[in-house]
């Protein structure tokens, strides 16, 4: 077995000042839910995002679970997400008791088929999230007038999205609540760390409330509801500054690494498809992801492994909802079905060198044309 330079698939980079407002929250003491980085990186992001408000909280997880319990979803009421996504979408829908109700992808985005909708709402329905995969924006026009003709909230899952942008407009901002995730393989990360954008004051404020064990703002120590610990510390904030602030150069760089895949790995259509940037779309590239051609005979896994072998480290991209056993259903969706069955995710950091991506496509391209 010879010895190969490791790829990481993802990993945060941390090269502006996060180093330094750490370092100011420790000698301060400030370390925990309250201090000046906890506001300073709500207000930036809130601008980032060209919205009024922007919430930290612990995850991006809990960034869903808050606006749904905001909203008072409860059991017996339905939302509808996209069966290809993570399965947080879906969990934070299920801490309420209400019902997940999923919907396949469309060929092109892989995002939740606008056209598939309708068919899916009952007298139940209380909204939709919708999930910039990958970091591709869902074509919100369509979704925004089914949301609008049947009384339906929309709330963006942006967490694989910072700074994507749907016809102009940054995501986050489009829908009546944006949330994001800051985990360490996200575009900008806090190590853990979650995000709510919205426009909505009374929204904002209950969200807010609850984030705080819904301790009453005019009042210490008094509860008029169960809230819950949901809050984002100092520390987190110092580093999701520092991030923050250097987004546009992040951005950049994953730009930088698609664009050198796109440029050597599409002229092998026979073998490979890579996830479109629709003409009204601006990609913030997450994750590069590749979708294997019916001409290539071996099993996604193979490729994976033969790649694994190379020194390279890949991803299967999601399982669908409704394969997962908490949210099984006998039923296809065939676009998710296909999808999710042949695709992959590769290294796409903003650390990668052209020598990197020069290899990794070789690799690819190798591999495949081994398999037809
Ligand atoms: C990462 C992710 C989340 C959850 O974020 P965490 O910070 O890991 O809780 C939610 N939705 C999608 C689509 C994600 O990719």
């Amino acid at each position: 077995m010879k010895a190969v330079k490791k790829i990481p698939l993802a990993g945060p980079v941390l090269n502006g000042n996060e180093r330094k407002y750490v370092l100011d929250c420790i000698d301060t003491g400030w370390i925990s839910a309250n201090g000046k980085y906890v506001n300073e990186f709500e207000s930036t992001f809130a601008e980032f995002c060209g919205v009024k408000h922007a919430i930290s909280c612990a995850n991006g997880t809990v960034a869903l679970h808050l606006p749904l319990l905001a909203y008072g979803i409860e059991p017996g009421d339905e939302i509808i997400i996209p069966s290809f996504t993570y399965i947080a979408t879906a969990n934070a829908i299920k801490y309420c008791g209400a019902q997940p109700v999923l919907v396949d992808s469309e060929e092109n985005t892989w995002n939740m088929d606008p056209n598939k909708i309708e068919e899916k709402i009952t007298p139940r329905t209380k909204g939709i999230i919708v999930v910039h995969l990958y970091g591709h924006p869902v074509d919100m026009d369509p979704i925004m007038e089914i949301a609008k003709k049947h009384n339906l909230f929309v709330i963006e899952d942006a967490a694989e999205a910072h700074g994507a942008k749907y016809k102009g407009k940054v995501v986050g901002s489009i829908g009546d609540v944006g949330t994001f995730s800051f985990f360490g393989n996200k575009i900008i990360s806090t190590g853990e760390g979650g995000m709510i954008t919205t426009n909505d004051s009374e929204l904002a404020a209950k969200m807010k409330l609850l984030r705080g064990q819904g301790m009453d703002p005019n009042k210490r120590y008094w509860f008029n509801v169960v809230g819950y610990n949901y809050r984002m510390t100092n520390l987190q904030a110092a580093v999701g500054l520092g991030q923050l602030e250097n987004i546009r150069w992040h951005l950049d760089q994953r730009r930088r690494v698609a664009n050198a895949y796109i440029e050597k790995l599409s002229p092998y259509a026979n073998l490979l498809e890579l996830q479109p940037e629709m003409a009204w779309a601006k990609h913030s590239y997450w994750m590069v992801s590749i979708l294997l051609s019916e001409n290539v005979k071996a099993e996604r896994d193979e490729i994976m492994q033969s790649l694994e072998d190379d020194g390279i480290e890949t991803r299967p991209l999601f399982y669908p909802m409704h394969h997962l056993p908490p949210y099984y259903e006998e039923r296809v969706y065939p676009v998710a079905d296909r999808v999710s069955a042949r695709g992959f995710n590769i290294p796409t950091n903003a650390t990668l060198t052209d020598e990197d991506i020069e290899y990794i496509c070789n690799r690819v391209i190798y591999h495949c044309s081994n398999n037809i």
